[in-house]
């Protein structure tokens, strides 16, 4: 099946007729070919998308509330079609596109759909001046949406809902790599009821088809997730522009162990953080640092439940781990594992390509469990991005902080403790977007969500989103 654009209410072909392959990850195969949109696709979504802002930026909220609530239900009803695609597309468990990404994907069009209707402007009165100030929140223009292949319809939807909950008109991109659900998403925004025009889909390599997005002049603001290279490009070519930028970025995320925690939720919650959708979260905690009391029995626990992970065809219901996204990226990951064994790290599990019986040509590779001499090696310090996680044990909270914060990155952070005290200490320390005590990806939407440092600029989430995809303009009155 051939993947199209989606402009102006309508499924269209590349203007330059330019195709790229879509691989099947579980399977190493092509199974659908998507454009490879130029400059001249965007400005047909841009106009497109033009062309509808005066009317939907004047739609009442409660018509967009009840729009992008359709989104979300018919997505709910057609939950399987969307994780089986997902599946297909990503190679990560079926299951897991079932219970986390396309209910996700609900949810952010429902949450969006709701808070537009609780978002109130501020006023001011200016007591001893006879003045008052209201704040009003207007809607950008056409804003731009790129996200990345991890979680496709989950991040792409976590952009779009709230720009279109606000009023903006959209041009966004997909992945090259995972198109198919946001390909599918359109039929479902006429189903809905979405007018034409209001979001516009095009799809193609970040060079040719998101740099036309970035560039162009009139698309005023862009919230883009992906690598912290790609962001640090995006802000150079938008400054000149002044546009308005949400820069979600890449992770390396420590994973704090102290003694004192409840050891079976722990343990349970960290084969999960490390290795969930293969590993390939934003959020995994890839360094694990383990208090030196329990770091031996941690060790033995951990790779025991590591090594019973089932690597398998992300159809089947007992697959613990599906295939890695894509052919160089599972090449990356392996290029780390050789890069550990240089810096004399020791593989505890795992470490080699698996084959999949009938599937022999997918990009299928063990979790793999490092145990690191210092934390100052590469595989502690560059974002892996796989099911590769590092372990080393640590003293002293002063020590831990110190190994935690000594990374580029500040996405989140995870803490064990039962320790009030010193929960209460480091989540003040730690520089982190998103610290967790105790648990891990616990999302409640209405929550500030980004990173610091080299993880990205801006927050998304609740109304963060609603106040970057608006700018405020304050009117004064004096009377
Ligand atoms: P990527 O930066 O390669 O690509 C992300 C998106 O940007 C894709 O749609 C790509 O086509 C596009 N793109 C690439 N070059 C572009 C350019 N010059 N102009 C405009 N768009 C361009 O990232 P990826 O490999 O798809 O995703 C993995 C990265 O995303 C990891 O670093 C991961 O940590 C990060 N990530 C961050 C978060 C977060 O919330 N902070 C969430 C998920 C993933």
């Amino acid at each position: 099946m051939n993947i199209l654009n989606f402009i102006n209410g309508k499924f269209v072909n590349p203007i330059n007729n330019e195709w790229l392959e879509n691989y099947n990850p579980s399977s190493g195969e092509v199974y659908s070919q998507i454009p490879n949109s130029s400059k001249e696709d965007v400005e047909e979504a841009y106009k497109s998308a033009k062309s509808a802002f005066m009317q939907w930026s004047q739609t009442t909220f409660e018509e967009r509330s009840r729009i992008l609530i359709n989104i979300s239900e018919l997505l709910e009803t057609n939950l399987q079609q969307f994780a089986e695609a997902e599946s297909l597309d990503n190679g990560k468990p079926i299951s897991l596109a079932k219970s986390v990404d396309i209910p996700r994907a609900a949810s952010n069009f429902r949450f969006f759909g709701n808070a537009i209707t609780q978002f109130a402007s501020e006023s001011h009165e200016s007591v001893g001046q006879n003045a008052i100030n209201y704040t009003l929140r207007q809607p950008i223009g056409v804003v731009g949406c790129i996200s990345p292949w991890n979680l496709p319809l989950y991040l792409f939807t976590w952009k779009i809902a709230p720009a279109l909950a606000a009023g903006n008109c959209v041009v966004a991109k997909p992945s090259e790599v995972t198109p198919m659900t946001a390909f599918l998403l359109g039929e479902i925004c006429i189903e809905a009821g979405l007018p034409k025009g209001v979001l516009n889909i095009v799809h193609g390599l970040g060079t040719t088809t998101g740099q036309a997005i970035i560039e162009h002049p009139d698309i005023k603001a862009i919230s883009f997730t992906g690598g912290t290279g790609t962001g640090a490009h995006i802000a150079k070519v938008a400054a000149p522009m002044f546009k308005k930028l949400s820069l979600e970025l890449g992770g390396k995320n420590p994973n704090i162990i102290f003694a004192d925690c409840d050891y079976e939720d722990m343990l349970n919650t960290t084969v999960r953080s490390s290795f969930a959708n293969q590993g390939q979260i934003c959020l995994c905690g890839s360094r694990i640092f383990v208090e030196a009391s329990i770091y031996e029995k941690f060790k033995a626990d951990f790779v025991d439940k590591v090594k019973a992970l089932k690597v398998g065809h992300p159809s089947e219901k007992d697959t613990n781990i599906g295939a890695l996204v894509s052919k160089p990226h599972l090449e990356k990951v392996k290029a780390y594992i050789t890069i550990a064994k240089e810096e004399n790290g020791t593989i505890l599990c795992g470490g080699n390509e698996v084959t999949v019986q009938g599937y022999e040509n997918g990009y299928y590779l063990e979790p793999t469990v490092i145990e690191v001499p210092n934390d100052e090696c590469r595989v502690n310090q560059e974002e892996i991005f796989g099911p590769v996680v590092t372990i080393m044990p640590f003293n002293t909270e002063d020590e831990v902080l110190q190994m935690a914060n000594k990374v580029k990155y500040g996405l989140s952070a995870t803490l064990w403790t039962n320790d009030l005290k010193r929960t209460m200490r480091l989540s003040n320390q730690l520089q982190a977007g998103i610290v967790w005590v105790n648990t891990w990806m616990m999302r409640d939407l209405r929550t500030p969500f980004g990173g610091v440092k080299a993880s990205g600029v801006g927050r998304e989430g609740g109304f963060e989103a609603l106040r970057f995809f608006t700018e405020a303009k304050n009117v004064c009155i004096k009377y």
